[in-house]
């Protein structure tokens, strides 16, 4: 099995060894990856500097752009192929992969069309000076990808860094990473030079643990949970190498009285059924204002009641769990749910599934005591958490009581209250009305507190993965 992408080249790992790889709708293995050692990761680092040294940082702002964009045609041209993989490897549905494939391809494009648009500034100084402010890439980027979206997360953080000018190395989730391994092929035939793309599958533990501590690297980005954010700053502390860390969150839905409900609760389910919960941008927490605490839990348990888990090549809402160990975290959290007694309002349809296969429907519930690790923790799964307020205060205070601050929802007529209420909410994106970080690649993402820092998407993107160097030119006398 030769899946480690090294300076252009497929290859087994240093040692041979290999991981075997589930299909979450049936539990049993499909394939097989190679198992990255540090010896790999050393490789694939080196083969990065090199080529941003002697080819990529030859290259100008215009040609990446171009070829960037070139690739993201032939990802609409494979869009089905991709898709397909997509699904098969991580359990969505395929609808769902296609919308996923189509938003990769958009980071292509954007960051194809942005590449030479990232420009710098003339500060005025003394009188006699000329001072510019340019953007550099910074080198070598280390990309360590989560499995919950494989191929966005992969445009994601790969498309601006390839714009900016940096050469990669990327550790994919060896959960679900074989929609990286085609793209990283295509990305080849459109063009890109060996080394500028290195990919390293294997264990967080191991490779990764190696790339996040390798003192050949410049910046890492790293998508996942807080523990595991906070070994990856550990690991590159003693090279003092950035990082820019999306940690998840536990995002609010906040519905006010007078809010459209039309309008909300077909949002509000969308938000946590999506990819079966694995989103980190998920609404899992939903903040009901107590006049219409009732009305609300009623017509989204109604909502929740119609969702169906199923196979995924059907046409069902939610695929599987998309790993063993997170079904296992699930099944465990739910135990302990039943335990506390808390009311599970509704729950989705399971149809048609073999035995074996890592499933659990949408559930809803509610009232979840404040202090209760639903309300608190992120579950990384389709279980929403209903949780009544009093008044504006209140809801603030309840929007900005846990630990993470990705993504918050506003649902009222108000507008001074909207306003009032976009600027109190700790998150790195607020939605008025409506909800949905996933596919706005222009849009700046990331979080605050414990979601973690640092922007990805749109220009921001571009800050993050280059430095400045001002340059201070006295021409006068
Ligand atoms: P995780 O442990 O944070 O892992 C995410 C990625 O980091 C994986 O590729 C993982 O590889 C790698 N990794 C693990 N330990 C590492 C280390 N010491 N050094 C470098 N890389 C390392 O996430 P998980 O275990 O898959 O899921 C646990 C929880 O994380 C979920 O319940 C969810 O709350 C959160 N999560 C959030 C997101 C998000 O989008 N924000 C995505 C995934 C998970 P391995 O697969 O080999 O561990
Ligand atoms: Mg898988």
């Amino acid at each position: 099995m030769k899946t480690l992408l090294i300076n252009g080249d497929w290859c087994a790992a240093d040692d041979g060894r290999t991981i075997d790889v589930d299909d979450p709708a049936s539990g049993e293995v499909f394939t097989q990856l190679s198992r990255a050692t540090a010896t790999d990761v050393d490789s694939a680092v080196r083969a990065a500097r090199n080529a941003y040294v002697n080819e990529w940082s030859r290259w100008s702002a215009t040609e990446r752009g171009r070829l960037l964009a070139r690739i993201g045609e032939q990802i609409h041209a494979n869009a089905q192929e991709i898709a397909e993989i997509e699904s098969r490897d991580t359990g969505k549905p395929l609808h769902l992969a296609r919308n996923d494939i189509a938003v990769l391809a958009r980071y292509f494009e954007f960051y194809g069309a942005a590449a030479d648009k990232h420009h710098g500034e003339v500060i005025p100084y003394l009188n006699g000076f000329n001072v510019q402010v340019v953007h550099e890439p910074l080198g070598v980027t280390a990309h360590i990808i989560p499995w919950n979206y494989p191929s966005q997360m992969f445009g994601r953080t790969a498309c601006p860094s390839l714009a900016a000018g940096n050469a990669l190395a990327v550790k994919p989730s060896e959960e679900a990473c074989q929609s990286v391994l085609f793209i990283a092929r295509l990305m080849q035939e459109a063009g890109l030079p060996d080394g500028v793309l290195n990919i390293v599958t294997g264990y967080g533990n191991e490779a990764g643990a190696a790339l996040a501590s390798h003192p050949g690297i410049d910046l890492i980005t790293f998508t996942g949970s807080p523990a595991v954010g906070a070994q990856i700053q550990a690991g590159a502390a003693p090279n003092n190498v950035p990082c820019v860390l999306e940690l998840g969150g536990k995002s609010p839905q906040i519905v006010f009285a007078d809010a459209d409900l039309e309008k909300a609760v077909p949002a509000i389910v969308g938000a946590i059924v999506q990819n079966t919960g694995q989103t980190c941008s998920a609404g899992s927490r939903l903040l009901i204002q107590r006049p219409v605490y009732e009305q609300v839990v009623q017509r989204v348990a109604e909502a929740i009641s119609k969702t169906r888990t199923g196979m995924p090549d059907s046409q069902a809402d939610c695929g599987p769990i998309i790993t063993r160990a997170q079904f296992r975290r699930l099944n465990a959290l739910l135990e302990r749910l039943d335990a506390s007694g808390v009311p599970r309002i509704a729950q989705g349809k399971v149809a048609d599934v073999p035995q074996g296969g890592f499933f659990i429907p949408p559930m809803l519930y509610g009232p979840v005591p404040r202090d209760h690790e639903l309300a608190n923790a992120e579950a990384f799964g389709p279980l929403l958490a209903a949780i009544p307020f009093d008044d504006e205060q209140d809801a603030m205070a309840l929007a900005n009581a846990t630990e993470y601050g990705l993504v918050a929802a506003i649902w009222t007529e108000n507008g001074a209250r909207q306003q009032r209420l976009a600027r109190a909410v700790l998150a790195g994106q607020v939605y008025i009305n409506c909800y949905g970080a996933g596919g706005g690649v222009e849009l700046p993402f990331g979080g605050r507190k414990k979601s973690g820092y640092g922007r990805e998407k749109g220009f921001h993107a571009l800050d993050e993965f280059t430095t400045t160097k001002t340059i201070v030119n006295r021409f006068g006398t």
